[in-house]
């Protein structure tokens, strides 16, 4: 266990000076605070890191889970992200960035409880999952950070714009300002994530949203979930992360909307097989 540590810890120095990411204590992370309330990480979360290598996702001994700090929230929170495998582009998931929005944050962790004890879900393709994008809201329950700037509000897309500061909405002084917005556009720099899965909740009818060139996987994950497929939530979104990774950078960017107040228990046996079926998708695409 000690040399595993060990390793971990020369693996983490060298993968921080390539990311320029605050990596640290990949082991230990394994124990940070989960959003996952059912239990406590299981023994076998215990994390490695990656290899000296170029890439969080270089290849490892073993397809295992590595828990990569992109940074902290403005109140130190760690902004931990799970990646799984270690072929492909990879599948980007993460949740909780509404802090108002707990259930995707339950969502995005079951997720990841479920990759550990199922390694063949991600066989042939890899898998990176951030449950809590705002840990300081969630912590709140508040949809802004705590600096009140509503993070999907917050991406250098074109069309950001402030916004008003009294606002649930507020863009923040300026695109891209708040570290958990930064950490984001870091993991999707270092992934370069072949499709990403952003999920929220809101009142109203569920829906797997799309930007960019994902109207393919919202139909992948309509036949699974059962939620209707829309180009648009019905209102202008300037400064979100799928405007800015779907639309300014095509990726194929899902917003999955599950339904505020249904319960997260729920919504993840909604939505298990349908972001299973995602993450196959590269597979398929990776086959082809
Ligand atoms: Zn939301």
């Amino acid at each position: 266990m000690d040399a595993r540590r060990t390793r971990a810890a020369a693996g983490a120095l060298s993968v921080l000076g390539f990311l320029g990411l605050g990596l640290s204590g990949c082991a230990s992370r394994a124990r940070a605070k989960t959003i996952v309330p059912a239990a406590e990480p299981s023994p076998r979360a215990v994390a490695t890191c990656p290899p000296s290598s170029e890439s969080p996702l270089a290849r490892a001994d073993s397809p295992r889970e590595r828990i990569v700090e992109l940074g902290r929230s403005i109140n130190g929170a760690p902004l931990e992200l799970h990646v799984f495998g270690d072929a492909g582009r990879p599948t980007f998931v993460f949740g909780g960035i509404h802090g108002s929005e707990p259930t995707s944050a339950y969502v995005a962790g079951r997720l990841v409880e479920y990759l550990r004890e199922n390694p063949e879900a991600y066989a042939g393709t890899s898998v990176a999952v951030l449950p809590e994008a705002n840990p300081d809201g969630l912590e709140r329950r508040s949809r802004t950070n705590a600096r009140r700037v509503d993070l999907n509000r917050n991406f250098p897309a074109r069309n950001w714009h402030r916004g008003s500061k009294r606002s649930s909405n507020y863009g923040g002084p300026a695109a891209a300002s708040e570290p958990e917005t930064r950490a984001l556009i870091r993991a999707v720099e270092v992934l370069r994530p072949a499709r990403i899965v952003t999920i929220h909740a809101m009142n109203g009818d569920q829906c797997n949203n799309f930007d960019g060139p994902a109207r393919h996987l919202a139909e992948i994950m309509r036949q699974h979930n059962r939620y209707p497929v829309r180009r648009s939530i019905g209102y202008p979104t300037p400064g979100s992360f799928g405007n800015w990774a779907g639309v300014d950078r095509g990726i194929p960017t899902i917003t999955l909307e599950l339904r505020q107040g249904r319960s997260g228990p729920r919504c993840w046996a909604e939505n298990e097989n349908a972001l299973l079926a995602v993450i196959r998708a590269g597979v398929e695409s990776v086959a082809r």
